[in-house]
């Protein structure tokens, strides 16, 4: 369990608080109760001397009575006289009249002649008085285990004749008087000590109870006390002794008590007052910790939510703390932190939108807008991928940062010229997306032509002009697709189109797309062969109509895919052509014609074989390493292999293919050209090319017999070939018809279906000899 903050501070607070009000409480008491244990010690001490007084009082008062009676007329005759009746009668009386208890008369020497009680042991010290004392005296003494005040007061007349006492008993009249004056009980004790023990014990008390109950009286005095002391603090008693008198045998002290208890009772109440404060203090102490501590903690709280609601993502609200101390500091830095989250994630959130290099959109922020232009199918939109075929190039010449400059003016140059409403992007490294709106055909068209103006004038950056070569593919959405996506696919197979048509705006043509698809699935499959086999060479017989003889044969390719089926080179020679495949294609069917030529030269048979080069293969100067590698130790002569090329790698780059030519024609490959006549070079470019053979291609030979105008072009073509010093082969042979015009005409081999289709190997060698035997020489003869 987490304590807040808040609850935290609260008890620390109030337990802090809580110790202090207990200590000061506690010492207060403490002090309380020692005062009032003070003040009734001095109580004690003060009740001491109030009752000496009380004694002392007590005794002048019977002084004066006594010593009236002493100096009665009557009385001091009647003694003089030794009338003893009126002696006893007088003395009666008057003892009567001041309340005397005792009643005693002595001769000057000290003998009784009249007592109402027995002085017994204490007879000593009055006798002792009388001696020393000139005037009336007082004593404490014990008669007849009772404590009386004695007065004796000497009766003159004027010789002293005697000595009257009077004895008033030490009573609870006496001890009454001295507790209403002093509100201290007090508890007499008497003792009489009768050889060395003492005798007996009396005690006389104001106190309700017997206080002394279970003290041993007897024992030694010091004990007794101490005993005393403590049985009466047991009882709530605070005690001070007084000794009155301690003549041996007569012992009478004062034992003087205050009740503890009723002091302390009263601090009880002082207690719970304490207590009652002590806690009130508490409580409100709390209520107030509790508000300075929600003080404290309010900000904290706001800045906790706050920090909560950063955290979750959500930055639209400010903390407003008015506090200017760290508190407000702390939310002002939230503030600040929120604000700079805010606007990184504004940021990246740009970023993930647009492409950074040149602040278009990006491909996922155009799809985005492709939607919100098209909330319904029913608003035409052109969507259009602008490529910039050349730029790959120019980064190899210029680096990659000059490239991204170039793009970047490119961007620039486009979004200028932007109509409103229509949107730009950039989909790829080189490309472009533009939606522009199609409401209007003939305006869109015109924006479009507009569009791919901007590419017409150079680029200058870095002082070089870059001519920007732009491919732009149209498709209408949603006549056309019924997706971003399916559009976006079909501008790309536009663009595509555009580059193999030669043209910069290409309109994506319905059904493209099946075919585009088909292509790919074409390509993939090609890559699978290359690595797992399904591709075979079939060979279609040439015959030499010199020697009259089949004297070689053209390998021509067949691929057998398990998905595709049965696959003619005419579809996946381009595709192969394209995805850059050709040359590990074309490397396979060298492998096949070495070895199919090295076992025909091993069986006795002397055939050549023809194979066909793409252009991509004549530009690849590793392949042309390799093969003039591979055949330099093969078992056949290099012009029985023929190389049958084609003009479109002139076209491409013509220096490079001659000089591979040039190579191979010095290494001795007999080299042909292709399908002649259907390109555009004219025999007289073929002056400078190191071949050895013209190829005359099948459209000019199918319909030869019947065609005139196809007659006067191979007839020509072979005179002037061979004027070039160079052999003629006509192929797309398919009737004897063609044949005699050809051999008429001085063709030096010719090639078709007349003679045969291409045909597996293993038909090869049967077909050889079948042919050898007849069919030619018969049908043509
Ligand atoms: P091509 O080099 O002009 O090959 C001749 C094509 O004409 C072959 O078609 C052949 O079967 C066909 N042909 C031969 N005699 C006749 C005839 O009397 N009448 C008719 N109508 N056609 C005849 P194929 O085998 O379908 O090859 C088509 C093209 O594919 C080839 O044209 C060649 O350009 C390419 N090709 C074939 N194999 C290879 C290869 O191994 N490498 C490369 N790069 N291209 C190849
Ligand atoms: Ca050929
Ligand atoms: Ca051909």
């Amino acid at each position: 369990m987490t304590i807040s903050f808040r609850t935290r501070l609260l008890l620390i607070f109030t337990a802090v608080l809580a110790v202090t009000l207990t200590a000061t409480t506690l010492s207060a008491l403490r002090a309380t109760d020692a005062n009032t244990r003070a003040n009734a010690t001095r109580e004690l001490a003060v009740a001491e001397r109030v009752f000496q007084t009380l004694l002392d009082e007590n005794s002048r008062e019977l002084t004066d009575r006594t010593t009236l009676l002493a100096e009665d007329f009557g009385f001091r005759e009647a003694i003089a006289t030794n009338e003893e009746d009126t002696i006893i009668s007088v003395l009666a009386n008057h003892g009567d009249r001041i309340g005397a208890d005792l009643i005693m008369l002595m001769s000057p020497q000290g003998e009784v002649l009249i007592s109402t009680h027995d002085i017994g042991a204490d007879l000593g010290r009055v006798r002792a008085g009388l001696g020393s004392q000139a005037s009336a005296f007082s004593l404490l003494t014990l008669s007849e285990h009772q404590p009386y005040q004695m007065v004796m007061v000497p009766v003159d007349a004027p010789q002293r004749v005697a000595w009257v006492g009077m004895g008033f008993l030490l009573d609870n009249d006496l001890l009454g008087r001295f507790r209403d004056i002093t509100s201290a009980d007090v508890t007499l004790i008497y003792r009489e000590r009768e050889a060395g023990n003492y005798s007996d014990v009396q005690t006389l008390s104001t106190l309700p109870t017997q206080p002394l109950a279970d003290v041993d009286l007897l024992g030694p005095y010091d004990e007794v006390l101490a005993q005393a002391a403590e049985q009466l603090r047991d009882q709530g008693l605070l005690s001070r002794y007084a000794t009155l008198l301690d003549q041996p045998p007569v012992h009478l002290g004062a034992l003087l008590t205050v009740s503890l208890a009723d002091a302390v009772a009263a601090n009880t109440r002082l207690r719970t007052q304490m207590l009652l404060i002590a806690l009130a203090a508490l409580v409100s102490a709390a209520v107030v910790t509790l508000f300075i501590a929600r003080g404290i903690t309010r900000p904290i709280d706001t800045l906790v939510a706050a920090a909560r609601r950063i955290a979750s993502g959500d930055y639209q609200h400010s903390v407003s703390l008015k506090n200017t101390n760290e508190f407000g500091v702390l939310g002002q830095t939230l503030n600040t932190m929120q604000n700079d989250i805010q606007q990184r994630e504004r940021h990246i959130f740009y970023q993930a939108r647009h492409d950074l290099k040149t602040g278009l959109p990006n491909l996922e922020q155009m799809a985005q807008r492709f939607t919100e232009l098209t909330p319904d199918d029913q608003h035409p939109v052109a969507v259009v991928l602008v490529r910039l075929e050349n730029v790959s190039a120019l980064s190899d010449v210029y680096g990659l940062a000059f490239t991204d400059e170039i793009v970047r003016l490119a961007a620039e140059r486009l979004v200028h010229r932007l109509r409103p409403g229509d949107i730009a992007g950039r989909v790829g490294n080189n490309e472009f997306l533009v939606l522009a709106d199609a409401q209007l055909a003939g305006e869109c068209d015109q924006a479009l032509a507009e569009y791919l103006a901007v590419f017409d004038q150079a680029i200058e950056h870095q002082d070089i002009d870059v001519l920007l070569d732009v491919r732009m593919g149209q498709v209408m959405y949603p006549e056309q697709a019924s997706s971003f996506e399916d559009a976006l696919r079909r501008a790309n197979i536009a663009v595509s189109d555009a580059r193999v048509h030669g043209q910069a705006l290409e309109r994506y043509q319905i059904g493209r797309d099946e075919s585009h698809l088909r292509q790919l699935t074409v390509t993939n499959r090609l890559q699978h062969a290359i690595e797992h086999g399904g591709f075979e060479l079939l060979f279609q017989p040439q015959y030499d109509l010199r020697n009259r003889r089949i004297h070689s044969a053209e390998a021509l390719l067949r691929w057998h895919d398990d998905q595709l089926g049965r696959m003619f080179p005419d579809e996946f020679i381009p595709l192969a052509e394209q995805s850059g495949d050709i040359t590990q294609i074309t490397e396979w069917v060298v492998t096949e014609a070495i070895a199919r030529m090295t076992a025909w030269q091993e069986e006795g048979h002397d055939l050549g074989v023809s194979i066909n080069l793409s252009a991509r293969d004549i530009l690849n100067s590793h392949f042309i390493d390799r093969v003039i590698e591979r055949t330099a130790h093969a078992g056949f002569e290099r012009k029985n292999l023929m190389l049958e090329i084609t003009e479109s790698a002139m076209v491409t780059d013509t220096e490079l293919a001659l000089t591979h030519l040039k190579r191979l024609y010095g290494a001795g490959f007999d080299l042909a050209m292709d399908d002649f006549g259907t390109g555009y070079s004219s025999l007289a470019q073929l002056k400078t090319m190191p071949i050895h053979e013209l190829k005359i291609d099948k459209s000019f030979v199918l319909r030869l017999d019947e065609d005139q105008d196809d007659q006067n072009i191979v007839r020509s073509t072979i005179e002037m070939a061979h004027h070039l010093g160079l052999t003629v082969i006509a192929e797309g042979v398919e009737n004897q018809a063609a044949l005699k015009l050809l051999e008429q005409m001085g063709c030096d081999a010719i090639q078709g279906y007349y003679l045969s289709k291409p045909m597996a190997i293993a038909d090869l060698k049967p077909w050889l000899a079948a042919f050898n035997e007849t069919t030619l020489e018969s049908s043509y003869g």
